[in-house]
Order: structure tokens, then sequence, then C-alpha cells
């Protein structure tokens, strides 16, 4: 007698069908067991879930005249436990998507793509059992998961860490007498990774199937870390205790991770974002390493914030979670705050690492007033001389600049014509070296012109600046500086063009790590985790618009990029302490005074959060209120914005409406993109239960404006953006 099975699938965002779909089996299965079911003429990977409860609902769903029965079932793995799913659920209905599309999309693409026989012989090639034939029938696969499914255990003895610094041994003792979570407030070269290596290795020692999650901002940090999480545990627990997760593995290499994980054989996984969403059924330790970079935000689909998931999901499954971070985000930091007198302490429990290890400084900051250097300048006088020396006595130095390519926007001084990109409006950056002009939002690309399209006059210029011209600019500048094995400065570049190709990025830090290179140009990808030894000397350049920027998280983000970059500075002390020639950071600024400046100066991160965090409390901005989006893309921004009015008028009287301010639409920075006009809608207040509720009232009334609204393309809420 066949029963009935609520099936999670992969719908579309605003189809409307939020949860599960009505099969037919032939047996009951466990809740999170994969299957494969039938939809429309495709056959989709699904997910056993519980039905979707019929609350207050008074008409009953339209049931089908013909329930269609699963194709089957994926036998060799074991089901996604509770935790997970209840991960999931909290992930759908806090950032407003479907329960179908999250968990989905959580799971390796190849897994949703694989039959259930082509996944057996999948994981049987992986158990090792080498029978021909296509074996069916579940206890032969599920043996064969079996056989890998047992955790790495100890080969040999724990490994011997670094001997430990004080702090560090402080921290790890903090670390073990409370539940956290936990914020590591430790300066750049402080430690924090032999932190997170002692603290997964006692972890791991003391509980034998035990699993960590660790998580890193971006791709390029993660094989560094990666090779520190190898070196050390798999002499002691095997190769495959530690498994990577991030968007740059093939299909296969994300599988095999993802198996490994959800079947509890590896004890570490190291990951991007998307790791927070794995399977990990023994998960007792979650580190979100640079906890403040914006990567950990989604941008598209369930824009989650892995951060804060990490925070609720370890509280959902009782492991400790550990945020670390030289400039940590002005949210965690308030949430880590002690008690004062008429207040409590926050939810955080914060730890402090303030030295550096060994005897590395920090660097002098040194301002150069950029209001007395003659107009155009883009390197000083002084700066060019520190450059020159330290060239000379053989170091390194680092030059940040925001902004690649050649020069932001050509123009014409006849006619003033600028390379306006034809489908945004943005222009269209000069990149010299292939003679190109690139939109960097919406990738089109042409032969810069010979002459101005306008006019005609052959004079067309370039304005402004990035990093292909410093580049080209310093070459000129330090000719003929000689550096002490003989030969000219070199110089190179890294950015996102210079690092298009796979493993171009590696190999161009390994050249910075091998002294090959003496001067190094580049975006804020440079200024991230790298353990360059022998940089003496940062420079940023340009970096006064961040300063009165409309974006009120601007600084916060200069703020920390530049702690970044002078945290590359002196991480050797064989540089940073030669007589008379420590490590320094130099910053050119028309706006020396500014107290952003004076922070940076001191290194002083918790006078910065201070005053950032009065400014906040008194606009009652986060982390003081709670924020959504709503955003919407039409052809036109008229339309784009008749549909936000529209919604917001159907709103007042919602669940929670009357706790929160619904501010009028406005055209996003860059209005178009790709021929689309963008518009949005800030919602705010100070309870995040009356925004959720609010939300969640809202979601029907947008799907079906949308009806009504024939030219709008699509609209999407974004939950605490990060970018407004
Ligand atoms: P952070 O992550 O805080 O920037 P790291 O963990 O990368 O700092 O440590 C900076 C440097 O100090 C690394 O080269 C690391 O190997 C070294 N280091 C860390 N802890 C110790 C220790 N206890 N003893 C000696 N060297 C250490
Ligand atoms: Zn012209
Ligand atoms: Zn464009």
């Amino acid at each position: 007698m066949p029963v009935h099975l609520s099936v999670l699938v992969q719908t579309p965002a605003h189809s409307g069908i939020g949860g599960p779909l009505t099969y037919l089996s032939e047996e009951a299965l466990a809740l999170g067991t994969l299957v494969r079911v039938p939809l429309g003429q495709r056959e989709l990977l699904g997910i056993v879930w519980p039905p979707q409860p019929q609350a207050d609902d008074p008409v009953p769903p339209v049931k089908p005249l013909r329930l269609r029965a699963i194709s089957g079932e994926l036998t060799g793995l074991p089901p996604l436990n509770a935790s997970w799913q209840a991960l999931i659920r909290f992930t759908a209905s806090y950032y407003q998507r479907s329960e179908g599309e999250v968990a989905l999309a959580a799971l390796p693409p190849s897994l949703r793509e694989l039959s259930p026989v082509q996944l057996m012989r999948r994981l049987e090639r992986k158990a090792g059992i080498n029978k021909t034939g296509i074996k069916k029938g579940k206890t032969e696969t599920a043996d064969a998961l079996q056989t890998q499914a047992t955790p790495q255990v100890a080969l040999g003895a724990p490994p011997q860490g670094l001997a430990l610094t004080a702090e560090q041994e402080t921290v790890l003792g903090q670390l073990a007498a409370s539940k956290g979570p936990f914020l590591l407030f430790g300066s750049t070269g402080s430690g924090k990774t032999e932190v997170y290596l002692q603290a997964v290795q006692r972890l791991l020692q003391s509980e034998p199937t035990a699993q960590a999650l660790v998580m890193v901002p971006e791709i390029n940090l993660t094989p560094q870390l990666e090779q520190r999480f190898r070196q050390r545990f798999e002499p002691w627990l095997g190769p495959g205790c530690v498994v990577a997760m991030h968007s740059a593995m093939t299909p296969a290499q994300r599988l095999a991770s993802w198996l490994a994980a959800h079947s509890g054989q590896a004890r570490m996984v190291l990951g991007t974002r998307m790791a927070v969403l794995a399977s990990l059924p023994h998960l007792r330790l979650i580190v979100v390493d640079e906890e403040h970079d914006p990567s950990y935000k989604q941008q598209e689909g369930a824009r989650y914030s892995a951060r804060d998931l990490a925070i609720y999901r370890g509280q959902l499954e009782g492991a400790k979670v550990l945020l670390g971070s030289a400039t940590p985000s002005l949210e965690s930091w308030h949430h880590s705050r002690p008690a004062s007198e008429d207040k409590p302490a926050g939810r955080y429990v914060r730890l402090h690492m303030p030295a550096r290890v060994g005897q590395s400084a920090l660097p002098l900051v040194r301002r150069v007033d950029m209001n007395r250097q003659p107009r155009r300048t883009v390197f000083s006088g002084v700066l060019l001389d520190a450059m020159r020396e330290r060239i000379r006595m053989g170091q390194q130095i680092l030059v940040l600049l925001n902004r690649r390519g050649y020069a932001p926007v050509l123009h014409c001084p006849s006619c003033h014509w600028k390379s306006q990109c034809p489908h945004c409006s943005a222009f269209q950056v000069f990149h010299k070296l292939d003679r190109s002009l690139r939109c960097h939002h919406c990738s089109f690309a042409q032969a810069v012109p010979r002459a101005c399209p306008e006019c005609g006059d052959t004079d067309v210029r370039a304005m402004g600046r990035g990093t292909e011209q410093l580049e080209e600019l310093l070459a000129a500048q330090l000719e003929g500086v000689i550096r002490p094995g003989g030969g000219a400065a070199r110089i190179a570049r890294i950015d996102a063009d210079s690092t298009r190709a796979k493993g171009a990025l590696e190999a161009q830090l390994a050249q910075v790590h091998a002294g090959e290179v003496d001067v190094l140009v580049g975006t804020q990808m440079i200024a991230k985790g790298h353990d360059f030894r022998r940089v003496s000397l940062v420079a940023a350049i340009d970096t006064d618009g961040a300063l009165f920027s409309s974006d009120f998280r601007a600084p916060e983000r200069l703020f920390s990029l530049l702690m970044q970059a002078a945290g590359r500075a002196g991480r050797d002390a064989q540089w940073s302490l030669q007589e008379g020639h420590g490590c320094e950071m130099w910053i050119q600024t028309h706006f020396p005074q500014h107290p952003l400046f004076d922070a940076l100066k001191r290194h002083d991160y918790p006078a910065f959060a201070q005053e950032q965090l009065q400014e906040r409390a008194q606009a009652g901005m986060p982390p003081f209120s709670f924020q959504a989006l709503l955003r919407a893309e039409a052809r036109t921004q008229e339309a784009a914005q008749a549909f936000l009015t529209a919604v917001a008028q159907m709103a007042t009287d919602l669940p929670g409406a009357h706790q929160l301010t619904l501010y009028p639409p406005v055209p996003l920075g860059i209005q178009r993109v790709a021929q689309v006009e963008r518009a949005q809608l800030l919602v705010e207040g100070t309870s995040r239960t009356a925004l959720q509720a609010f939300l969640t009232a809202w979601q029907p009334l947008l799907r079906s404006a949308r009806q009504q609204h024939r030219q709008v393309l699509r609209w999407a809420i974004d939950v605490d953006p990060l970018v407004i």
C-alpha cells in the first residue's frame, strides 16, 4: 500500500510553491532522505521533508488529480539529519526564500544531476568495491558507504604545535571555559591561525568523531590555510581528514568533499561561505576567520550571511563558534561589548590578543598631505624617496589602489564625450594593455576608439587612474634605482585582471614570496591574509572617496582594508627592526586630520569602533536597527519605482508594519546595469521580530503585485543588506 511522501525540490524562487510536494512511495522514508522525483517532464533531486503545516489557511490546497510516485531513493546516503533540516528552515524563513531553493542549493551540483545508479557507482568506487556491473538494492550500497563512513581515527601521535604565546594560551583557556559564541580580536600577526589550529586539535583529540568547520572569506586564502591544516593533521589522522569546499572546485571535487563531510569521514571542512550549509553530522566547532569580510554575505539568491548563520548553527547544534578578526565588524564588536553600569554585556565573549608574535612591530603610519603637493601628483616625492630606499635595501613594497584597469574613464577635451557604457549608468574603464574599454558592471567590452566617436578629435585622454597606470608610472619613476643584487626594481601587479587565468594568482604570489618582486601594485586582493615576510613598506593611494561615501559602511570597510594592508608590513622582525628603518604604512590623502587616520596611526581599532558606533546609535543605524531592502528591476526606472510604491501602500496594515519605517523608493547607486533599471526600498526598525513578521506577510502581496506590474522583471528581498 503506497504512502504519501512530502518531498522538497528546487522550485523557482517566486513560483509560490514554497513548501514540499506530495508523492507516492512504496514505503515510508525517513525525513532527510534523498530521492529522485518526477516534476513535469523532468526528474529532480528531492529531500523527504515534513509536510507543509496547513496552519490557518481556510482554503484547502488543491489536490492534484493523480499523485505521482517517486522515481527512486538514493540508498547509499544516510538521511540529512534533523539539525541540518532545521538550519535550512531557519535560513529560508529568515532570508525570505523558499525552503526548496535553500536546501537544494546547499547540496553539491553533481548530487543534483547524478541518477541513483550513477551515484551508487561513485560511492562504490570511493569505497574501493571492484565488482563489475550495476548493483542495485539497499544493503550493498549502504554497506559500501558504511566502509567509508568511519571517521578518520588517529594514525599516530597528536601533532606538536608551536609553543604557544601567553596570549594564545589564555585565549585557548577562555575558549574551553565558556560556551561562547566568541569574538577573537587579535592584531594581524598575533597568531590567530595558530589558535584555530590548536582549538580544532583539542576538540578532535577529546572527541573521536567530532567535526570542525573553518571558514575563510576568499577562495585565494583557502589553499594557504588548507596547507597549514593538512601539514598539521594528516600525519595524525591520515589523508582525507581535511576537505575543502569552495566554488572554484570542480563538481567532482565538491561532491567528494561533501560526501566526506556528510558521512562523518572528514573531520575538518575548510571553506568559503557556502560551507556553512554543508551537512556535518558531528559538528562541534565553527571558526569564522576574518569575520568582518563582506564576502561572507551571499549577493544573489538567498542572500544569507554565512557569519550570522554560523552563530545560529552553533546554537542549534551545540557547537562552539569562534569569530576572528583584527578589525571586527561593528556588529560583532557591539555584540561582544563588556557590561557597563547601565547595560548588560553583549551575547558574545570577547577574547583579546593585542601583541604580534615574536619581535615584529606594527608599522609606523605616515600621512602625506596631498593638498601640499603639486596638482595631479600621483606619488609624492617623499613617498618615492622612501620607496627607492627600500628597494636599495632589498625590501619589498606594496602599493594599494582599489581600482583596476588603467583609467576609470576616457574623455574628449573638445566635446566632453566620456566612455559611458551603452548598457549601464557607469563608465567603461580604459584598459591600456589590450587597448580595450570594459564595463566592470556588465562586462561589455570594445576596442578603444582611435578618435572621439562624437567629434572625431584624436586627442582622447585618460582621466583618473587605476592599477595598470600605477604600475606603468612606477616603472618610470623608479627607473635607475638599483637593488642589492644589481638590476632595476621589479614591479608586478595583482588584481582581478592579472589573475583571471587559473593558477595565475598562486604563481604571482609565489613570486612575491620568493623575493622575485620588489614592488607589488594591486587592489584589495593583496591586502588580505598573505604572510609576506619581506614587506616593510605599504602605501595606500587615493582612498579619500570612502571617507565621504553615501554608504554608511564605507569608513568601516576602509579602516579594515588599511589595517589589513598595514598588517602585511613588518611580519618578520628581521625586516621590521632594522635600525632607523622600521616598517611603515604611507597614506596619501587630502584629509590628513580625519579621525579615521588618527585611529589608524595608533592602530586603535577600539577607538575607531567606538566613534563609529556612537554615530550609528545616534542615527539609528545597524547594529542599533534592523534593515531589509526590497529591490526591483525593470526596463524603466518608473516601472521599478511604481512597483515599489504600490507594494509599500499595500503594506501599511501588515503585522509589524507600525513598528517599521518604509522609506520612499530610490534608484540604486549604479542605476542601470545591462539595460536594466534598478530601484530599491529600505525597510527599517528596531525590532527584528517585527521586521521578520512583516516580511513574511509581505511576500504573498509582492508575488501578486508582480502580476499587475508586468514591466517588472525581478524583485528580491535582501535581509541585513551590506550595501545600501
Ligand atoms: P594572524 O592569523 O593573527 O595574522 P598567524 O597565525 O598567521 O597570525 O601568525 C603570524 C605568524 O606567527 C605566522 O608565521 C605563525 O607561524 C607565527 N606564529 C603563530 N603563533 C606562534 C607561536 N606560538 N610561536 C611562534 N610563532 C608563531
Ligand atoms: Zn569629442
Ligand atoms: Zn555596462
